[in-house]
């Protein structure tokens, strides 16, 4: 397991770096302290900063460790002398920057931290960790904090007091950080992949819960499938703490889980994240674990409301809209586990679509977005008719996780990458890629359906509803055997913009083919 912590100076990396290692029983890798030792070793040795090849023979040269002390802490050794404190001096601050920028150190600090860090579980923060170090690193993790949060947190950590001295800190930050993310070898930047969180309101425990649960959805086993599943067991992947920006309609959240049990590489984690099996009646369920959970195997009260909710929705939507489904049989005559992607138009998508499913023997569970988290009614029902919610726009590694499980589990999922309602054609559309990882990892078929009428059906807003028809349109389900591109990420990528050129293509043909329907 490789967490991989980037982010600018005194953005927290090394507080909360430290904490998950102690929680998760990581070792930490502060590859800061190696620039700066690197940077002291060449003061002390009146090498001049402006000769890299002086400084690289300085940076192959030097022997770096990092030893715990018996409180805890971490030393940083340098050639037998430790310089914990040596290297983080207004003098040191001042230089490192310059070494760092230097190529040819970087390229021994990275060959001398992969060396440091294979031995075992690695929790390692810096600069370049997720993009050049680690780049498959199961969890990224990219830290910002406004810069005079991140002044003020250094100079506490300094024992500064003085207003003024906290000022030269600020401006020593932002040089810091100007340099560190303009230099060309390796410059400061968030992986495209990694998890953004700001730190500037944040407590450190509330960061650690947050990450160590990214971490332990990244070691979760991929649970168990049914049996007419079992083709598909062989071919998983492991799963990669990828940024899903899945997003989708209205629905429920999650509350964080409480503080994940621990499970260290090497030893069998096979009991964590498992379905939960056929849930109990009278029992007290946490919407996870609706989430986690096969709607048949729901406690039968809830099976009922899901059935009388899809009762009721499906013959008021029939008579009011009439709603049909072309193609409807590359859905219900398919293997179960796909993924659905359409367009957004209204309220009335997941419903028609869920029912038209049902109706069918078909279980599909909508994605949808976290934003009813404050609501608990609405978490309660939510989670009772199956949705699985996510959080829009970051990476919610979860929810990509508990998709994958239902669709490995044989269930579809509906999921509307627009990510909100499109009230106009006029309406800048962004396009949140989560369903694709999801078909990646689960190795799940995409099939893209547009729907159209149902934005003057139900509007939205005080808008009332307004009886007409609604069209809907199934086509042809894509897989990635027909994507060519060698990586995992370029795949994705290439499936979302397949599936999504498809959409909308089935949308403009049932547009000509029912004129004036938007
Ligand atoms: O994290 P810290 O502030 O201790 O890092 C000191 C300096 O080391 C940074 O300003 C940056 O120039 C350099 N550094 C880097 N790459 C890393 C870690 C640190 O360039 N992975």
């Amino acid at each position: 397991m490789k967490v991989a912590i980037d982010g600018p100076a005194g953005s927290g990396k090394s507080t909360l770096a430290h904490a998950l290692a102690e929680r998760l029983d990581l070792t930490m890798l502060d590859t800061g302290a190696m620039y700066r030792s690197v940077t002291l070793a060449c003061l002390e040795g009146s090498v001049d900063l402006q000769d890299d090849e002086a400084v690289t023979e300085v940076a192959r040269r030097v022997r770096i460790e990092f030893q715990t002390a018996e409180d805890g802490s971490q030393r940083v050794i340098l050639d037998g002398r430790d310089v914990s404190e040596a290297i983080r001096t207004a003098e040191v601050d001042a230089d490192v920057s310059r070494v760092s920028a230097i190529p040819a150190v970087r390229e021994a600090m990275v060959e001398e931290q992969r060396r440091l860090a294979a031995t075992g579980d690695v929790v390692a923060e810096g600069r370049d960790i997720g993009t050049v170090v680690f780049p498959d690193a199961e969890v990224k993790v990219f830290l910002t904090a406004d810069p005079e949060a991140r002044a003020h947190r250094r100079a506490l950590q300094r024992n500064v007091e003085d207003p003024e001295e906290e000022q030269v800190i600020l401006a020593d930050l932002k040089r810091r950080d100007e340099a560190d993310s303009t230099r060309e070898t390796a410059p400061l930047v968030a992986a495209e992949d990694a998890y953004r969180m700001d730190t500037s309101g944040m407590t450190i425990e509330e960061e650690v819960q947050k990450i160590a649960a990214l971490v332990e959805d990244a070691k979760a086993p991929v649970p168990s499938v049914a049996n007419d599943h079992d083709e598909r067991e062989g071919e998983r992947e492991s799963a990669p703490a990828e940024v899903a920006k899945a997003t989708v309609h209205d629905s429920s959240a999650e509350k964080p889980k409480p503080a994940a049990k621990k499970a260290t590489a090497g030893k069998d984690a096979s009991n964590e994240d498992k379905p939960t099996g056929r849930m109990r009646v009278f029992a007290h369920h946490e919407p996870d674990e609706f989430y986690d959970t096969a709607e048949r195997d729901f406690p039968i009260t809830s099976r009922a409301l899901l059935g009388a909710t899809i009762g009721v929705c499906g013959i008021l939507s029939k008579v009011l809209w009439h709603w049909t489904l072309e193609g409807g049989e590359k859905l219900w005559k398919a293997k179960g586990g796909q993924v659905v992607v359409m367009n957004h138009e209204s309220m009335l998508d997941p419903v028609i679509i869920v029912v038209s499913g049902w109706m069918h023997g078909r279980r599909m569970r909508p994605i949808s977005k976290s934003e009813l988290s404050d609501n608990k009614i609405a978490r309660w029902f939510f989670a009772r008719v199956g949705a699985i919610p996510v959080e829009r726009g970051t990476a919610d590694i979860k929810a990509v996780r508990r998709a994958q499980r239902a669709l490995q589990r044989g269930e579809d999922i509906v999921i509307f990458p627009e990510g909100t309602r499109i009230h106009s054609d006029d309406q800048e559309v962004t396009i949140h890629g989560g369903f694709a990882l999801m078909a990646q990892l689960a190795k799940a078929p995409v099939l893209p359906i547009a729907i159209v009428g149902a934005r003057d059906g139900a509007p939205g807003g005080n808008k009332p509803l307004c009886p007409g028809r609604v069209y809907m349109k199934v086509g042809d389900p894509l897989t990635f055997d027909q994507i060519h591109e060698k990586s995992r990420k370029k795949r994705a990528k290439e499936m979302e913009r397949l599936a999504m050129e498809r959409v909308y293509e089935l949308r403009d043909e049932l547009r000509a083919e029912h004129p004036g329907k938007m």
